[in-house]
Formats: C-alpha cells, sequence, structure tokens
C-alpha cells in the first residue's frame, strides 16, 4: 500500500516514466499510448476526506481513457495490444485523453450496462470530481440531488477492507448521518491509517459535514 503519510517519501525528484505500449482502440483501431510511472511519492500533496489525492509527484494512473483519435472511452487495462498497420513512435500523438466529470456522470447514467466491477471506481470518481469545485472555493456547496444518490449508492458497494471502510465513514458524515459515521469509526485501524481516523473522528465530532482536508 502508497504511503499516505506525511512525511513519507524523502527529496523531490523527477517523475520516472518508463517505456511505453501501445494498445489498439476497438474502436478506431488506432493505437493507444500507455506510459507507465515508474516512480512517485506524495510529498508536497493534500488528501482530502473524500479520498482524492493532489500530489504533483505522484499523479493518478487512470484506469479509464479516451481515445486521442476517436474519443471512444475504453479500459486501459482491458486493450489488447496494437499490431499495426503502422509503427508508432511517437507516445505522445497517441496518448490518452482522461475523463472528465460529465463522462463518469454518463457511465453512471447506464450503470447497467456496465460490469459491476467498475460501479464502486466510477461512482467515486463521480463523487470525487464532483467535489473539485470545492476544494477550491466553493466549500460550502450544498449536495445536489444526483450526488446525494450516488452517495447513496456507493454505500451498498463498499467492502470491509479499510479503505473502503474510511470512505463509508466520509459518506455517511457527508450526508449528515454523524452516529453512522461515528459507527463506522469504531475498531481497529492499521498504524498508517490513524491520523486520518482521528482526522474524521474530529470532524463528526464538531457535527460538520463538509469536504475537509485530512492533511496537506
Ligand atoms: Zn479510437
Amino acid at each position: 500500500m502508497t504511503d499516505l503519510s506525511p512525511n513519507a517519501g524523502s527529496t523531490r525528484e523527477p517523475l520516472a516514466y518508463g517505456e511505453p505500449t501501445y494498445k489498439c482502440c476497438e474502436n478506431c483501431q488506432q493505437p493507444v499510448a500507455i506510459v507507465p510511472l515508474l516512480s512517485g511519492n506524495p510529498m508536497g500533496g493534500t488528501l482530502w476526506s473524500d479520498g482524492h489525492m493532489d500530489a504533483p509527484q505522484l499523479p493518478e494512473q487512470e484506469l479509464l481513457g479516451k481515445c486521442a483519435h476517436c474519443g471512444e472511452i475504453a479500459c486501459l487495462a482491458e486493450l489488447q495490444d496494437y499490431a499495426g498497420p503502422a509503427a508508432v513512435d511517437n507516445a505522445a500523438d497517441h496518448a490518452f485523453e482522461p475523463l472528465a466529470l460529465d463522462d463518469y456522470r454518463m457511465l453512471v447514467d447506464h450503470i447497467d450496462l456496465i460490469d459491476a466491477s467498475y460501479h464502486l471506481y466510477l461512482r467515486l470518481k463521480c463523487w470525487q470530481l464532483g467535489n473539485h469545485p470545492r476544494r477550491q472555493a466553493d466549500a460550502e456547496r450544498p449536495l445536489s440531488e444526483s450526488e446525494t444518490e450516488n452517495l447513496q449508492q456507493l454505500l451498498m458497494l463498499f467492502g470491509d477492507d479499510e479503505p473502503d471502510r474510511l470512505l463509508k465513514a466520509e459518506v455517511f458524515r457527508q450526508l449528515g448521518e454523524f452516529e453512522r459515521a461515528e459507527n463506522a469509526l469504531v475498531g481497529p485501524f492499521h498504524s498508517q491509517a490513524g491520523d486520518i481516523v482521528a482526522r474524521l473522528r474530529e470532524l463528526v465530532r464538531q457535527r460538520q459535514s463538509q469536504l475537509a482536508v485530512i492533511f496537506r
């Protein structure tokens, strides 16, 4: 598991990327470049209570992407290798685009057509991208009807592992269900999660339901 504690990592180094591999877009058969990140650390990052991490040294590895050539949305790990016809030498020409909030909303609107193993990820992305305006200036913006619905659906998708338990507590907190949030924070947690648990408990005790910073 990535160590997200504020003192993790040591020095700020340039990000190291590996050699690109090329996959084939199922729609247009053009290449899609996948460039692996070889190193990264959370130094200088901000961890938010919804699990979103802003960290210049640790860019997010996207599960889904849009083909640069035709805009088709694909699960990057499931694409077949590109086998021609032309050789590819410039990965930047074939870089996939990350999905935007509207893309994730569209996918969630059609979630019955999507394999269940993606449901949690899609709803998490909707939640976290929808919170971006709150990270910048609009911290008090109330939850919209569709955000509330998404959070209620998320509660049914979380498992019992530690990250899911923390996110479940946070969803209850953002919904203003403070007793349920408190209950979700009871029990043993791995020592690395200690700071996060303490901060969430403090926010729950204060009956605060807004998105919050865990640490900077
Ligand atoms: Zn394509």
